[in-house]
């Protein structure tokens, strides 16, 4: 199949092969496929046995593709849990991407995106990262022998992931500013040195993500949930979400199209204040907060689509707070599953819109766990030993301290 990228405003269009993020007018860039011809049976791809879960679908996630540089990333499990859905109220089954090789869903993007990176003989590659796309990053370019260099926000990212990036060999800068400014200056130092970028600003790592979804939806043996629910932060998959399902009709796989719900945290919500203004600018947040530190982001780079992405699917975007995260996240870890703060965003979100009356008693929902419980385990202690500032840890587990005799152990068991 031929592929070739489209702006998303004024529909110019751009060979596939070029190297460029955005159009001449400013506006991002879609990769595009001719899907009327297509002849892509969902059946046959399912049972392709393929290592990747992403590259099960190469005609439409990267049909240039050269070298493959993957880990066999995605085929991540898909639970349903009644813990989780008497929480919410709702039928949920939770797609956990934290199951991916470095531990998030970055890593469908990154086997596409660093993937591209070899084709266009790129020799370093940058990001800018609240935690999981470097760490991402700096993964598949070691196993592609590229250089990479990536920026964080000083003192803003979880501690697993600064110490995957760091044993991954990148080249690891702390910025004394939060993510939106890294990843301004990711842009400039890459047209200056041409680095190539991979934030979610690349159409080709939207094109691994989308696979989250046709995976889920091939999971429920293309049974369309009502809802898909998803942690929205630079707003990518709320971008190639909705991308993946028009897709998923247009091939048709889907007959019926889900909404989606994007979710942020309350002190990082700008794609919430824009949805709800009704404008067509971004209202952005000068000082992202949230401890949900992998959506701490003020100015999402993929507004556009990912507004675009509501509109398409009826959607919407709903905002929840610190204590609302941190107790969906303790139902999701108490259920065995487990997650980081941000990826309890959707849980938590999904429980608001039911209580609102938005998601039905009934309805199916799908949730998008992001990322593993391993992340940010300071979080996940803190919470428990009642130590979250602001935070009322309704459901800690705090660890019992005993002296080293059985008498003792026995009282401290009782
Ligand atoms: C990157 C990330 C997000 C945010 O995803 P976007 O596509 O940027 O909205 C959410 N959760 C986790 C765990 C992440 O790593
Ligand atoms: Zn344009």
């Amino acid at each position: 199949m031929k592929a070739w990228l489209e702006c998303i405003s004024c529909k110019k269009t751009f060979d596939g092969g070029d190297q460029r993020f955005s159009c001449d007018c400013g506006a991002l860039l879609d990769v595009k496929y001719d899907l009327s011809h297509a002849i892509l049976d969902k059946q046959e791809v399912a049972s392709r046995s393929s290592a990747s879960g992403v590259w099960r679908f190469r005609e439409v996630v990267h049909p240039l593709a050269e070298k493959v540089v993957s880990r066999g990333e995605g085929n991540t499990f898909l639970y349903s849990s009644s813990r989780v859905s008497d929480f919410v109220g709702a039928n949920v089954s939770l797609k956990h991407e934290g199951e991916n090789p470095t531990g998030s869903f970055k890593d469908r993007g990154m086997t596409v995106g660093v993937t591209e990176a070899l084709r266009q003989k790129a020799k370093t590659v940058i990001c800018a990262s609240t935690g999981n796309t470097s760490a991402s990053l700096a993964s598949y370019a070691a196993m592609a022998s590229l250089k990479c260099v990536v920026l964080i926000p000083e003192g803003m990212i979880a501690y697993g992931k600064l110490s995957q990036a760091l044993a991954y060999g990148a080249k690891v800068v702390q910025v004394q500013g939060n993510f939106d400014e890294a990843l301004a200056l990711v842009q400039a130092l890459s047209a200056k040195k041409g680095y190539y970028v991979l934030n979610s600003l690349n159409p080709w790592r939207l094109e691994g993500q989308k696979t989250i979804v046709w995976e889920a939806l091939m999971q429920l043996n293309w049974s369309v949930p009502d809802w898909v629910v998803v942690p929205a932060g630079n707003v990518g998959n709320t971008s190639a979400f909705g991308k993946a399902l028009m897709e998923a009709k247009e091939l048709k796989w889907i007959e019926k199209i889900p909404r989606i719900a994007a979710i942020q945290a309350e002190g990082a919500n700008p794609l919430y204040q824009t949805f709800t203004s009704g404008l067509d600018e971004l209202i952005p947040v000068e000082h992202p907060e949230t401890l949900a530190t992998a959506i701490r982001i003020g100015r999402p780079v993929n507004w556009q689509k990912a507004l675009r992405s509501i509109k398409d699917t009826n959607g919407v975007v709903e905002q929840v707070s610190e204590q609302q995260i941190m107790d969906a996240k303790s139902v999701v870890d108490a259920a065995g599953i487990g997650c980081e703060p941000a990826s309890a965003a959707s849980v938590a979100g999904a429980k608001k819109l039911f209580e609102n009356g938005v998601v039905k008693p009934g309805d199916s929902v799908l949730c998008v766990l992001t990322g593993h419980v391993l992340k940010d385990s300071e979080a996940t202690v803190n919470y428990h030993q009642r130590q979250l500032e602001g935070i009322e840890s309704t459901f800690a587990n705090a660890p019992i301290q005993t002296r080293a005799d059985l008498a003792s152990l026995g009282r401290a068991l009782l």
